[in-house]
């Protein structure tokens, strides 16, 4: 078993021994991240993988690490390029943001290698992992603060985007028609990459069934694209769900304290309907929120201790 410390700029995937897994790390400035290179033994499509962009997101973490041990890559027809931790900085500080910089890693792509340091670790997973990717899926979660619904987002403009959400095997699916600049999936976007994203129940821990269901979504994935014979195995599709996705752009705490949730994550919510209130420690109410509109709930501050800024809720639109 080989473990090569490479350059960003120098890492070339192709140049690696086919039918057998690299491991090996990508030296970022002074940040090293984990790649892992599954080389089919035929020549074929290259799925690029990534979790831990947000460095408390564990599920993916870990779909990664146990897809890459059970695959064989001399029954395999193209690559897995695959970064189990992202952003190993934030990882390592349990925390969605760098603690070197503050900065969130899935707001500044496609990064800048002579800038802060975690812009220079999205120009590296820019520049030498996503720009290899024939479909790019980016694994994240809820975290340790919020709970989302178990899914696939999609870019809803992208047939292709589309149809690999509907095999991934997610009950959960959410079209964007628009994406936020500064994440993975926008600088995939730019390049013409197709992708998806997930997320999951998060809270801090991994759930069972959400690591069963992102193993099987990479394996459906590399079926999809024929670098492992078979077809996808796919679960009916539940929930459809369509709007903006940016996190940022929930309701937001105006205040710290503790949040006395009363709503649960894909509940139908009317327009107006109370989902939360903030009260002090003494229980005295600060702030009520209340949906903005009908639609589902498809975030929710799980952590009941807030800050000012949190976001909170997300509601999103619900197709039939
Ligand atoms: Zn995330």
């Amino acid at each position: 078993m080989n473990h090569l410390a490479i350059a960003p700029e120098l890492f070339r995937p192709d140049g690696f021994e086919r039918g057998r897994v690299h491991r090996l790390s990508l030296m970022s400035g002074a940040q090293s991240i984990p790649v892992l290179l599954v080389r089919g033994e035929a020549a074929g499509k290259t799925l690029v993988v990534t979790a831990g962009v947000h460095g408390d997101e564990y599920e993916g973490v870990r779909a990664i690490l146990e897809t890459v041990a059970s695959l064989d890559p001399r029954a395999m027809r193209g690559d897995l390029l695959a970064v189990p931790v992202a952003h190993p900085a934030a990882f390592r500080a349990a925390r969605r943001t760098s603690p070197l910089d503050e900065l969130n890693l899935a707001r500044v792509f496609p990064g800048d290698s002579a800038g802060k340091p975690t812009e220079i670790v999205a120009a590296a997973l820019a520049g030498a992992v996503i720009v290899h990717a024939d479909f790019y899926l980016d694994l994240h979660s809820g975290g340790i603060a919020y709970a989302m619904p178990t899914m696939a987002g999609y870019d809803a403009s992208d047939g292709r985007s589309a149809a690999a959400a509907r095999i991934f095997g997610a009950e959960t699916i959410w079209g964007h028609a628009t994406i936020a600049p500064g994440r993975t999936i926008s600088f995939a976007r730019a390049r013409g990459i197709p992708w998806i994203y997930t997320e999951a129940r998060g809270a801090a821990r991994i759930d069972p069934d959400d690591l069963r269901m992102m193993k099987q979504g990479i394996l459906n994935l590399l079926c999809h694209l024929g670098t492992l014979p078979g077809e996808p195995v796919v679960r009916p599709i539940r929930y459809k769900l369509s709007g903006d996705g940016d996190t940022d752009r929930g309701i937001s705490a105006g205040h710290e304290g503790f949040l006395l949730n009363h709503v649960r994550l894909l509940e139908e919510v009317t327009e107006y309907q109370r989902l939360g209130v903030l009260v002090d420690v003494l229980g005295e109410p600060m702030e009520e929120y209340r949906a903005p509109r009908s639609g589902t709930v498809a975030l929710i501050h799980e952590f009941p201790v807030v800050k000012p800024g949190d976001s909170l809720y997300l509601i999103a639109d619900r197709e039939r």
